[in-house]
């Protein structure tokens, strides 16, 4: 029977052919990297089409990314022999959200033409909100609040339903009423947030059930790729479409009614009575209770053919209100589901993978899987340790080089990094060498918004005639400044044909604006003077912390909750960290309109370089991995707010970063690297201590000054590995430089998992073919 079927069949294995063929009831496919999951989706859909079960318009079909859904669209097109027409309903969540509220906007007090506000627009809004309520924006300020507001749509909870606890965090018990009063302002504007594009969605579900009814009968067939990083939101949203359209018996609606929350300020939509999927958090203490129990009544009717796949090693997204227990309870939740596991991996060779699973076997909180390869040994996992960071772009730069004089293709070539500041030094090299690279999954270093706020500041001072530059921060961080203003100093430029900063010297001298924007405006004006006059006593990067500092814009991003605010600032200390490497503050600025300038087009052949989370479901021939130091990777912020939940979480990182190669895996480490401003002496990742050395070579870097090739200097540091002030304390990787005949020694942790003692479990030869139960 293997050999039947349509061609998209062959090639399967029988359990991936199996998840494609049952179609009928909810179907979880739980495996790890490279197993196939996203090609047995993307064949399901196939399959559905071509044998006529459903039209491209009543398939639902979610993807963790628009560039993930685009892939899928061509592949689709590729197993069918031609372009498949349609297919409305596949996207990321919030796309597919969105579109539905769009057609139903009326119901949730909106118009069909909706503004989706972005950041900035939310932080306006809310302030307006907080200066309303005379709330302090200083001690209470407006990120903060947009923080928490997005915090609780991931989680699902409508203003009502926010914990009074948690209300409480903020504005001195406001929270909760200020969110509501926002959600009502966003009315008022015809506007909904990011966040709103599902919990509206939610919302409209639970007020319309006919509304509802309909969207479950249009998708015949439900399918969710990386279904371990869903949010509450995300699930319930997906629960509701997933249920057999068929209004809930008496008996549900009373169990529903019991398991309602006993929440005071339930002015909600008293919806819980008739809410056919109960909210997470209502569940009690006990969320795995068995089926049928109050509180969680279960769907009449034939199952909903939903195929979810996903793999809890790698859950990655948990910082941001994703809980990988959905996919743990997928069974409990989807009655009679048919469970799948795959076990082969098609994408890399055995030493990766080994490596890949020996590390992640370290994590407590897993199911464990089984997984094989067919393929061959192949290169071993590399590890290089580098002087600093420079060195380490460098090196890698030499590789990349390499490889592509062998005739390897850019576009098989990706480099990860942990955070987003480590590009820069890339992207710097990238330039100097006119090697083509491509940021994905965000704007290249010099492109970021809080780079070219800064960077506008910098320009001012270089040249006050610089008009963009100072439009673009007369009001960044917020000073008052708004439209009406910025109006009139154009008016006043144009007429009189100076610069804006000219203009606005003179008019802080008139009484043309009212005496607020008038003395901030002075006041921005005096600092710009100032700074320009420090310009030439100080040096560049002196007067860039300066400039930084005293124009509130660190301030404004250290005051912002928003979960992607600590990684700007990190990126703003690496661009005054990059701005070392010139004489001046015009070279410099010489520099970044040099690498602004250059724009790889979408086809070029060229590098990936982009974040290790927005690598998810990726693959690449060679993937290089830098920055595996303590405190960089596992990130630091993790193990202090998430202890060891963030270890492990950034452990999964690592595991996922590794399995995106094909062939290739090379990581690197920095002996000594500046973050938060400060050189540091680095201590290496213990994730690198995780790797069984049968599968990983120790390599130098080219440059020959990393620790490989500096005897004398990696004792001397080894040696003293618990002075650095981290909990880190065990020297395994130096272990392993003196099992290698290095410059290793002195003391030995006794922790185990490290090189020396797994280095017996996998023998090279031995870890083809052999499965790895992990
Ligand atoms: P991840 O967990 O990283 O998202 P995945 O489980 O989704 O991985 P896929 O991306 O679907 O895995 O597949 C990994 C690679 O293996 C792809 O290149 C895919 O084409 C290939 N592959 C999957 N199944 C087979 C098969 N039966 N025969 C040959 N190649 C396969
Ligand atoms: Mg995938």
């Amino acid at each position: 029977r293997a050999a039947a079927g349509p061609a998209y069949l062959s090639g399967l294995n029988p359990e991936q052919r199996d998840a494609v063929e049952t179609l009928d009831g909810p179907v979880l496919v739980l495996a790890g990297a490279g197993t196939g999951k996203t090609r047995v989706l993307t064949t399901r859909i196939a399959h559905i089409l071509s044998t006529g079960r459903a039209r491209p318009a009543e398939i639902l079909s979610v993807t963790f990314t628009n560039k993930a859904a685009r892939e899928m669209k061509l592949r689709l097109g590729q197993m069918l022999g031609q372009a498949v027409e349609g297919m409305p309903w596949l996207g990321t969540f919030h796309s597919i959200g969105g579109r539905i509220l769009r057609y139903h906007a009326e119901l949730v007090q909106l118009t069909s033409n909706f503004t989706v506000l972005d950041t900035d627009d939310q932080i306006r809004l809310l302030k307006q909100l907080l200066a309303a309520d005379n709330i302090d924006d200083k001690r209470w300020p407006a990120r903060m609040l947009a923080g928490l507001i997005d915090g609780w749509k991931n989680r699902g909870l409508t203003p009502s339903q926010v914990p009074a606890g948690e209300a409480a965090m903020f504005g001195n018990g406001r929270g909760g009423k200020l969110y509501a009063q926002y959600q009502e302002r966003l009315k008022i504007l015809n506007a909904a947030d990011f966040g709103d594009l599902l919990l509206e969605n939610i919302r409209l579900f639970r007020e319309h059930p006919d509304v509802l009814r309909q969207y479950q009968n249009r998708f015949k067939f439900i399918l969710v790729d990386e279904y371990q990083d869903t949010n509450v939101a995300q699930y319930l949203w997906l629960r509701l479409l997933s249920q057999t359209p068929s209004s809930p018996s008496p008996i549900l609606r009373d169990a529903a009614l019991r398991a309602a929350p006993q929440d005071e300020g339930a002015d909600d939509e008293g919806s819980a009575s008739t809410d056919p999927v109960p909210h997470p958090e209502e569940r009690g203490q006990s969320p795995r209770v068995s089926k049928g129990e109050a509180g969680t009544p279960t769907p009449s009717g034939p199952p909903k053919n939903i195929c979810c796949v996903g793999d809890d090693d790698q859950s990655i997204y948990g910082w941001r209100g994703a809980e990988v227990d959905n996919i743990l309870r997928f069974d409990h939740d989807f009655p009679g589901a048919k469970v799948i596991r795959l076990e082969r991996n098609y994408r890399s060779t055995g030493h990766i993978l080994a490596a890949a699973s020996h590390l992640i076997a370290h994590n407590e909180g897993r199911l464990g899987k089984t997984l094989r390869t067919e393929d061959v040994d192949g290169e071993m996992v590399t590890v290089t340790g580098a002087w600093d960071s420079e060195e380490e772009a460098r090196a890698i730069g030499e590789e990349i080089e390499q490889l592509q004089r062998q005739g390897h293709a850019l576009n098989e070539i990706a480099i990860l990094v942990r955070a987003s500041f480590q590009m820069r030094e890339f992207e710097d090299r990238f330039v100097t060498l006119g090697l083509p690279y491509r940021v994905i999954g965000g704007p290249r270093f010099y492109e970021r918004a809080e780079i070219r706020d800064a960077l506008a500041y910098l320009r001012v001072i270089n040249s006050p005639a610089d008009d963009l530059a100072f439009e673009r921060i007369v009001n960044v961080p917020k000073r008052g400044l708004g439209d009406a203003t910025v109006q009139m100093l154009h008016d006043h430029a144009r007429k009189r044909r100076m610069p804006l900063f000219e203009a606005a010297r003179m008019v802080i001298d008139t009484d043309e604006l009212k005496p607020k924007a008038r003395s901030s405006l002075r006041g921005l004006i005096e600092n710009f003077e100032r700074w320009q006059v420090q310009r030439d006593a100080l040096a560049h990067t002196e007067l860039a912390e300066i400039v930084l500092d005293e124009s509130g814009y660190t301030e404004m991003w250290q005051k912002d909750r928003s979960a992607d605010a600590a990684g700007r600032l990190e990126n703003l200390k690496e661009l005054v960290r990059s701005m070392e490497e010139f004489e001046n503050l015009q070279g410099f600025l010489e520099h970044i309109s040099l690498v602004m300038d250059r724009d790889g087009g979408a086809d070029e052949d060229a590098v990936s370089v982009m974040t290790l989370h927005s690598a998810k479901g990726l693959e690449f021939e060679t993937v290089f991995l830098p920055g595996w130091e303590e405190g960089l990777f596992p990130h630091q912020r993790a193990l202090d707010e998430q202890g060891r939940a963030g270890l492990e979480e950034e452990r999964r990182l690592a595991h996922v970063g590794i399995t995106r190669a094909r062939k290739r895996a090379k990581l690197y480490f920095a002996t000594n690297r500046r973050i938060h401003g400060t050189w540091n002496t680095t201590i290496p990742s213990r994730f690198l201590d995780e790797l069984p050395a049968a599968n990983v070579e120790i390599t130098e870097s080219k440059g020959g000054s990393g620790w490989g090739g500096m005897s004398g200097y990696g004792p001397s540091r080894f040696d003293n590995v618990e002075s650095f002030g981290s909990s880190y304390s065990t020297p395994g990787w130096q272990r392993a430089q003196a099992q290698r005949g290095r410059s290793g020694g002195g003391s030995n942790g006794g922790r185990s998992g490290g090189f020396g003692e797994s280095g017996a479990s996998y023998s090279s030869g031995s870890a083809r073919r052999a499965p790895f139960t992990i």
